[in-house]
């Protein structure tokens, strides 16, 4: 990229796409101010009209699932299928989701009153204004699409940076957005690097949702911090795969084999670290490497592969950095642990060793296709081990043994486990997606993740107006008004006996209360 385009070209075969021009930093003002007027009419707009509108953008998803899925095969390098079931099934999915729950979700919601029965609260949720989505290149379309979707069902206008690796699934979407009839200015796909994120966060959205690494993420959170704007944080992940004695083993090595090497393991909760019962561990690394060996890698025009290619330059750097410390410090490697000769693939790696977890490849974010196996001999050296990292996105447990997995899944520290299954959870919208310490904070998805796009305001009312009156705690300060909260705090005792022999006394200051001491 220079400093005013970008050229696009296919990781899988280094064909130029396109090269295009990134958007002036000084239009960002003109954008934000024309998305915040559209962003005042669209408020006012009906939530059916709202959905109506979502209904349309899943329709051409529907129509145009061929176009959409080699825009995103074409500039990630991933396999057309992947583009299909994790990105546009998904997507789609998310779509029939909120456009069915959000407006439940969205309403007037009330709180029954504990003590003051004579009034009533509600919460009243209402949008945030323009806010800012700004994306990773690994699911280009899923990662920002739930937001973009969320944002403007909750009533917000989204200016959208979609990565500088794959800008044009960007401008795809503001088009399928406009097409699908919201609009113009609602959804605005702004084109250009991290130079370009930095001055979106200067135009005060009013809230950022950011995807992507811990090391952006920090910049973000500091720069958010200068104008107090609020962040969400999705960032990267390490995550374990438990693996207990009674595990299946065909099951659990395809399992492994999926989690740690779809999306070529750029997935933030791709399995990287696995940790299997000694009992089986040989067992489990000779199969797993056997069905390594079955996997098809290549472009995507070439037909049915199961891995693409590696989407993004830099991160083979990293890769040939975690593989040469394991190489130089004796790790062993069952499988991989290399690249294709033209350096676009990197062959699916399993490494272990007995000094595995001391090495990066175990314990730093890949964000490749290569898990890193240990072995454990007890449950509780097992979640030691699994919570021994400074991510904590997903974990996940293979066993037979239901009971035992949830046990184990209460202790793990992390957003997600999911129990003989890995990985999709972030593909399933009912239910939220996000991460602790490394991994950040904030929801995504569910209706926790619905309600990051609001804000919530309390309304605070009597039940009706003739029970308007001036509140016993209102001034002035007088002896009995002070002599009736005593009494109240008896009756919260756990004693019955005590609670019962305040009444007397709590009563006679009340007439009293009522009878001599008006409220100002
Ligand atoms: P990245 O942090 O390099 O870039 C992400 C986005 O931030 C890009 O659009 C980039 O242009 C922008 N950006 C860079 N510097 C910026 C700045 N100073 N201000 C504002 N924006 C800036 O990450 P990446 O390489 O695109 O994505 C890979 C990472 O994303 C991995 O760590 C992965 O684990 C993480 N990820 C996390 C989740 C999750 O849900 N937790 C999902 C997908 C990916």
């Amino acid at each position: 990229m220079t400093n005013d385009t970008l050229t696009i070209s296919n990781p899988a075969t280094g064909t130029k796409i396109q090269t295009l021009s990134c958007t002036p930093t000084d239009a960002l003002p003109g954008i934000f101010s024309q998305a915040k007027r559209v962003q005042s009419a669209w408020a006012k707009t009906s939530m059916k009209e709202r959905v109506r509108l979502i209904l349309n953008l899943r329709e051409l998803f529907i129509d145009q699932a061929d176009s959409i899925a080699k825009i995103l095969s074409d500039e990630n390098g991933k396999p057309e299928f992947e583009a299909f079931a994790n990105e546009i099934f998904a997507s789609i999915e998310l779509m029939t989701y909120f456009s069915a729950k959000g407006p439940d979700l969205l309403a007037d919601h009330e709180i029954p009153m504990a003590l003051m029965k004579h009034r009533e609260s509600y919460l009243h949720h209402w949008p945030l204004g323009v806010i800012a989505v700004i994306s990773p290149w690994n699911y280009p379309l899923l990662m920002p699409i739930g937001e973009l979707v969320m944002g403007v069902l909750a009533g917000n206008a989204v200016v959208f940076k979609p990565s500088e690796i794959t800008p044009l699934i960007g401008i795809e979407i503001q088009r399928l957005f406009e097409q699908a009839g919201f609009p113009k200015g609602l959804v605005t796909t702004v084109i250009g690097d991290g130079r370009t994120g930095a001055a979106i966060i200067e135009q005060r959205p009013a809230k950022i949702f950011f995807t992507g690494s811990v090391a952006t993420g920090k910049k973000i959170m500091r720069a958010a911090s200068d104008h107090l704007i609020p962040v969400n944080l999705e960032l990267g992940g390490k995550d374990p795969m438990i693996v207990l004695e009674d595990a299946d083993l065909d099951y659990a090595t395809s399992a492994a084999l999926w989690g740690g090497f779809s999306n070529s393991g750029q997935v933030c909760a791709s399995v990287e670290r696995i940790l299997v019962h000694e009992s089986i561990s040989q067992k489990f690394n000779s199969l797993l490497a056997e069905k390594t060996k079955t996997l098809r890698q290549g472009p995507a025009a070439l037909g049915n592969n199961d891995l693409g290619a590696i989407t993004f330059e830099k991160q083979k750097d990293l890769y040939e950095s975690q593989i040469k410390e394991a190489k130089s410090k004796g790790a062993h490697f069952i499988c991989g642990g290399e690249f294709s000769a033209d350096r676009r693939f990197l062959r699916p790696t399993i490494v272990t060793g007995a000094n595995i977890e001391d090495l990066e490849i175990y314990n730093e974010e890949t964000f490749g296709p290569v898990v890193a196996i240990t072995t454990f001999k007890t449950v509780d050296e097992a979640v030691e081990k699994a919570n021994h990292s400074k991510y904590g996105l997903l974990a996940s447990v293979i066993t037979k043994n239901i009971p035992l997995a949830e046990e184990i899944a209460k202790r793990l520290e992390c957003g997600t486990v999911t129990i003989n299954e890995v990985v999709y959870t972030a593909g399933l919208p009912e239910t939220p997606w996000g991460g602790m310490k490394d991994t950040g904070f904030g929801k995504k998805h569910s209706a926790q993740g619905l309600y990051e796009f609001v804000n919530v305001k309390h309304i605070h009312k009597p039940i009706h107006g003739a029970l308007t009156f001036k509140s016993p705690w209102w001034f002035p300060y007088t002896p009995h008004q002070r002599a009736v909260f005593k009494h109240l705090f008896e009756l919260y005792r756990k004693n019955w006996f005590k609670k019962l022999a305040a009444i007397p006394g709590l009563l006679w200051n009340l007439i009293a209360f009522y009878k001599n001491e008006p409220r100002i």
